[in-house]
């Protein structure tokens, strides 16, 4: 099998698998017990947060370990844009982008719905760019100056359907001029692309552990030391209140290593986009009509997508699965759905062609052979087809 579809979810890496062993099996304990075991659990909870710390290049207590990107998301937004607007009550608008993973647009509407904010979406242009003045213009939107009534503003660092790689420093520091909390989702950026927050600027940024050869069901929320923080999750204070709950030591020792494992991949990350390049040269030579969405270079290394107007999506990935290559179309995250991507619509992308996209994305070992195969049965796939539906 050729497995182009690493954007959805990658295999626990080995070296992954040995550092969380221990952790389900004889070093069990609760790091809240005051005795051996349990304090050996707290020191292995501690030490992977200073690993993951060293990553983020922040300070271990301003990690909070979740149980994944969309618990990290959700936090993230509603947790900030809660205590913000607590602290003062003219903060009621949160700003996201329009090409926002369901985590994030979701958390938004929530807190509309049930919170009475008021969301506002920065469009994107059709590369999925948000540009920083239309960001600012937002931010600005009628609040008398020197008086933002923002609570939080969301951009994500890189798009999970077409790749688009945010000016994230820019973006930020908009927002900090502004007095504004900045969160940025870096799911997808995680393993390719440098997750320094410092450098970035951001006040919030979220990691899951599946996009990155540690298991699902883990990730990581960063929030700046000083940004005030609603915890969603009520009990026992773990986390230092941020969210209650006894620790998954095992998971967070897995998320730290393959964090430190990454940075390999932000070395790979070279010769990744070079093959990625060099697939997409070979898909719009191969295939008649095939379009790239996203960013031509500002993209992660890791993805490649399309849309292949007058075709069906859905059938040439059914086709391309029976010649075992295995991509996507569009976000895995909203399969079932027969709505076409808002993501590509936001791009301007018709809906009909939008029904059209095909997702490929890879993992750290991608070898040449197997995108020069993947294109191949592409183009096969596409004639077959045409062949049935002409
Ligand atoms: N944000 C982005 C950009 C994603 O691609 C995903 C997963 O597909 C998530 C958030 C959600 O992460 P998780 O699957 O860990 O909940």
């Amino acid at each position: 099998m050729i497995f182009l579809d690493a954007a959805a979810t990658t295999p626990v890496r080995r070296e992954v698998i040995e550092a969380m062993w221990p952790y389900l099996t004889n070093q069990f304990g609760n790091p809240s017990s005051h005795h051996e075991l349990g304090e050996r659990a707290a020191r292995a909870l501690a030490d992977a947060r200073e690993k993951a710390a060293a990553v983020l290049g922040c300070r271990a207590g301003e990690l909070v370990f979740t149980s994944g990107g969309t618990e990290a998301d959700n936090l993230a937004l509603k947790g900030i844009a809660l205590a913000r607007r607590a602290a003062d009550p003219r903060r009621t608008r949160v700003v996201i982008s329009a090409i926002e993973h369901p985590a994030v647009a979701a958390s938004a509407g929530h807190l509309r719905r049930v919170h009475g904010f008021t969301v506002e979406v920065v469009p994107v242009d059709a590369d999925a760019l948000v540009s920083p003045d239309a960001f600012a213009g937002m931010l600005d939107g009628g609040a008398p100056a020197g008086a933002s009534d923002v609570a939080v503003a969301s951009v994500m660092y890189a798009n999970n359907e077409v790749g688009t790689v945010q000016d994230i420093p820019a973006l930020a520091a908009v927002a900090r001029g502004r007095g504004i909390p900045f969160h940025t989702d870096a799911v997808q950026a995680a393993g390719w692309l440098p997750l320094d927050v410092r450098a970035l600027g951001v006040d919030a940024l979220s990691v899951s552990g599946h996009k990155l050869g540690a298991p699902k069901g883990v990730g990581l929320l960063y929030v700046r030391g000083g940004v005030p923080l609603e915890p969603l999750v009520h009990g026992g204070g773990q986390e230092r209140g941020a969210r209650s709950g006894t620790e998954n030591v095992a998971f967070a020792v897995a998320l730290a290593t393959a964090l430190e494992l990454s940075g390999d991949a932000l070395e790979t990350a070279g010769r990744v986009s070079a093959l990625r390049d060099a697939f997409i040269d070979d898909v719009l030579d191969r295939v008649p009509g095939a379009v790239l969405t996203g960013h031509r270079t500002r993209r992660l290394p890791s993805v490649a997508s399309f849309t292949l107007p007058g075709t069906s999506g859905e059938s040439v990935l059914l086709e391309l699965e029976r010649q075992s290559v295995v991509c996507s179309s569009g976000s895995a995250c909203a399969a079932g759905s027969d709505e076409p991507s808002p993501v590509l619509t936001a791009m301007g992308i018709r809906r009909e062609d939008a029904q059209t996209a095909l997702r490929f994305s890879f993992g750290a070992f991608i070898t040449e052979e197997e995108l020069v195969t993947a294109a191949t049965e592409l183009a096969a796939a596409v004639v077959r087809v045409g062949a049935l539906r002409a």
